[in-house]
C-alpha cells in the first residue's frame, strides 16, 4: 500500500491528514487520488459513504488549485445541507495549512444574505446543495463559469431527491472543459445518464461490491412476535451498554412513539423525523454527534445527511420493504475501518425477506437470541464493574471527604462494602428482569403465524409482556420534572402530606426533565388523583393523570428506583 506522499501529496496536506489521524489512504483514495492529480479526465466512482470519498476528491483537488486565485475554481453539490456543511469542514481540516484557501458552504433552508457575502469576499471551493446553488446563480451571486472541477456528490441521493433539474442546469453552466468527478453508492439508470451527456470518456472506479453492504458490518436479526419488538429493542439496548447508534422506523408516527417509550423507560434517545423543524432536527443531530445522546429513532428520510462515522449499531426497528433501503442504513455503520452491527428486528413472517436481503448483501446474516434476564443482567454487572475498575479518581477534590466515609463504612468488611457498591445500581435490573417472559419465537409452524397475526392485532391496541414482575401498581403522569426542581425525595414528601395518602405504597419514580412518572398501589388511584390534583409545588399546581401503560425504567441513565415509604 502506498502512504499519502506516494500517491502524489504535498508536505502541507500529508501533513494535515496525519493531524487528523489517517494513517494511510483507503481504497477509493488509493484509486481517486492519484487519478485526479495526473489527468484531466472525468471520474465515476462508485463508493459508499465512509470509504473516504471526501478526501479521495478533496486532496488532490487541494493540491491542483490555485491559491491566489480567489474566484471559484471547484464546485462540490452534495444532497443535504449536513452532508454540506461536513464536506466543508473536511476540506478545513484538509487544508489547515493552506492558509490562504477558503471553502463557501451554501445551502437552503437559512438565510441567502450571510452566504452572498461570504461569496463575494471570494473562496476557491464552493460546497452546496443544488437548490440553493440555482438561486444564487440565478441572483448572479455565483459564478461557475470558470471553474475547474465539478464534484457531484453521492448522486444518487440528489437524484432521489428530485434535484435531477437543478442538476442538468448547474451542468449546463459550468465550462466544456471542467473536470467532472461523480461519486455515488449506488447506479442508477439516471446516473449512467448523467455520465454519458455530461461528462467525457469518464474512468470508472469502484470500491467494494457495487451496490454492496460494507464488509465491517455483521449482519444480524432477531425474531420476535411483533407485539414483543419494542421490549426486544430495549433488551438489545440493556444488552450494549455502550450503544451509539440509530434505530430506523418506517413512519413518523412509529419514530416519535419508539422515541418517548425510551425516554420514558429512561434511555438516552431522542427523536429525529420531519415532522420536527429544521432547528430542532439541527439540536437533535447535533447532540447525536457529540454523543450527548446514544439512541437515535430516526425515520430514512430525515437521517439522510446525518453523517456520523463510529456508529455501533444500526437498529431496523422493522425490515425496510426496499432492500437497498437496508442497504443504505447498515452502510451507515462499520465506516472507516471500525465494526459495526446491523441489526433486524423481524417477526416470524418475515423470515423469507430476511433470506432476500441476506441475497442481496452477499452476506450470512446471523439469528441471534433475544437475551434473557439473566444475560443482561450479567452483562450489566459486569459493565458496571468494569466502570468501577476504569473511573477516573479525582484524588484532590474527593480526599476532604474520604475521612467521614471511611469512618461511616468502618463496620463492613471489603466483600460486604463490594457487593454493597454494586447493588446500589445493579438492583433494578434484577428486579426488573426477575421473571422476564422469553422472547424469542422458536417455532415456524402455522399456529405460530397465525399467532403472530394475533400478536400484530394486539401490537396496535398497545399492552405489554414483560410487565408481569411490575405488581399491582398503577402508573400516573405528573406535570413536573427536573426542570421545576422536583426529586424523587420531594415528590414522596408532596405524596406523604396528603392525610388520604398516608398509608399507600411508593413504586418506581422516573423523573424526566419536564415531567415524571411514578406508581403507586392501584387500590389507591382514585385516592389519589383527587388528593394530589390541583395541589401547589412551589407555585405550581400539580396535574396528575394515569399514565398510558408502558414498560418500567431500566435503561441506562435512568433514574427509576423502587422506593418505599419506610426508606424516608
Ligand atoms: P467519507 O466517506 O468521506 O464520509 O469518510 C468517512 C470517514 O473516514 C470520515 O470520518 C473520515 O474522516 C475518515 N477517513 C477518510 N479517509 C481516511 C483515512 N485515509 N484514514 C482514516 N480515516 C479516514
Amino acid at each position: 500500500m502506498n502512504t499519502f506522499e506516494e500517491i502524489g501529496l504535498g508536505p502541507e496536506i500529508v501533513k494535515a491528514v496525519s493531524d487528523l489521524g489517517y494513517e494511510n489512504p483507503t481504497e477509493i483514495q488509493q484509486k481517486a487520488i492519484p487519478y485526479v492529480l495526473s489527468s484531466q479526465t472525468d471520474l465515476v466512482a462508485l463508493a459508499q459513504t465512509g470509504t473516504g470519498k471526501t478526501a479521495a476528491f478533496s486532496l488532490p483537488v487541494l493540491e491542483k488549485i490555485d491559491i491566489d486565485e480567489k474566484s471559484v475554481q471547484c464546485l462540490v453539490l452534495c444532497p443535504t445541507r449536513e452532508l454540506c456543511l461536513q464536506i466543508t469542514k473536511d476540506i478545513e481540516g484538509f487544508s489547515k495549512y493552506m492558509k490562504k484557501l477558503d471553502v463557501i458552504p451554501v445551502y437552503g433552508g437559512t438565510s441567502i444574505d450571510k452566504q452572498i457575502r461570504d461569496l463575494k469576499r471570494g473562496g476557491q471551493i464552493v460546497v452546496g446543495t443544488p437548490g440553493r446553488i440555482i438561486d444564487l446563480l440565478k441572483r448572479k451571486k455565483l459564478n461557475i463559469q470558470n471553474i475547474r472541477w465539478l464534484v457531484l456528490d453521492e448522486a444518487d441521493e440528489m437524484l432521489s431527491m428530485g434535484f435531477k433539474d437543478d442538476l442538468d442546469t448547474i451542468l449546463s453552466e459550468t465550462p466544456e472543459e471542467r473536470q467532472t468527478l461523480l461519486f455515488s453508492a449506488t447506479m442508477p439508470r439516471e446516473i449512467a445518464s448523467i455520465a454519458e451527456n455530461y461528462m467525457h470518456d469518464p474512468m470508472e472506479i469502484s470500491v467494494g461490491k457495487k451496490n454492496n453492504a460494507s464488509n465491517n458490518v455483521k449482519h444480524e436479526y432477531y425474531v420476535v412476535h411483533a407485539r414483543d419488538r419494542y421490549n426486544a429493542l430495549k433488551r438489545i439496548a440493556d444488552m450494549n451498554p455502550d450503544i451509539y447508534g440509530i434505530v430506523f422506523c418506517r413512519t413518523r408516527k412509529e419514530t416519535k412513539d419508539v422515541a418517548d417509550q425510551l425516554m420514558q423507560d429512561g434511555y438516552n434517545a431522542d427523536a429525529l423525523h420531519g415532522d420536527l423543524s429544521q432547528a430542532q432536527r439541527d439540536q437533535v443531530m447535533g447532540k447525536f454527534r457529540v454523543k450527548h445522546l446514544q439512541i437515535l429513532v430516526a425515520t430514512d428520510v430525515a437521517a439522510r445527511g446525518l453523517d456520523v462515522n463510529d456508529l455501533t449499531h444500526v437498529i431496523n426497528y422493522n425490515l425496510p420493504d426496499d432492500i437497498e433501503v437496508y442497504i443504505h442504513r447498515s452502510g451507515r455503520t462499520g465506516r472507516a475501518g471500525k465494526n459495526g452491527v446491523s441489526i433486524a428486528i423481524a417477526h416470524s413472517r418475515e423470515i423469507g425477506r430476511v433470506r432476500d436481503v441476506e441475497r442481496k448483501v452477499g452476506q450470512k446474516f446471523e439469528r441471534k437470541m433475544v437475551p434473557g434476564g439473566k444475560e443482561i443482567c450479567e452483562k450489566q454487572l459486569f459493565n458496571l464493574v468494569d466502570k468501577v475498575e476504569n473511573v477516573e479518581v479525582n484524588d484532590d477534590q474527593i480526599e476532604e471527604y474520604l475521612s467521614v466515609i471511611y469512618k461511616k463504612l468502618e463496620w463492613l468488611n471489603r466483600e460486604d462494602l463490594i457487593k454493597r457498591f454494586v447493588s446500589v445500581e445493579f438492583n433494578r435490573f434484577l428486579s426488573y428482569y426477575e421473571d422476564a417472559p422469553d422472547l424469542n419465537v422458536t417455532v415456524r409452524d402455522r399456529n405460530d403465524r397465525r399467532n403472530d397475526r394475533r400478536g400484530d392485532r394486539n401490537d396496535r391496541n398497545g399492552r405489554d409482556r414483560d410487565r408481569g414482575n411490575r405488581g399491582n401498581f398503577a402508573r400516573f403522569f405528573l406535570n413536573l420534572g427536573n426542570k421545576d426542581n422536583l426529586t424523587a425525595g420531594k415528590l414522596i414528601g408532596i405524596i406523604n402530606e396528603q392525610p388520604a395518602l398516608r398509608k399507600i405504597d411508593i413504586g418506581k419514580i422516573d423523573i424526566m426533565n419536564n415531567f415524571s412518572f411514578f406508581e403507586v398501589d392501584k387500590k389507591h388511584e382514585r385516592d389519589l388523583l383527587g388528593a394530589l390534583n390541583g395541589v401547589d409545588y412551589e407555585g405550581s399546581a400539580i396535574s396528575v393523570e394515569v399514565a398510558r401503560s408502558k414498560e418500567s425504567n431500566t435503561g441506562f441513565g435512568g433514574r427509576a428506583k423502587r422506593r418505599k415509604r419506610r426508606m424516608y
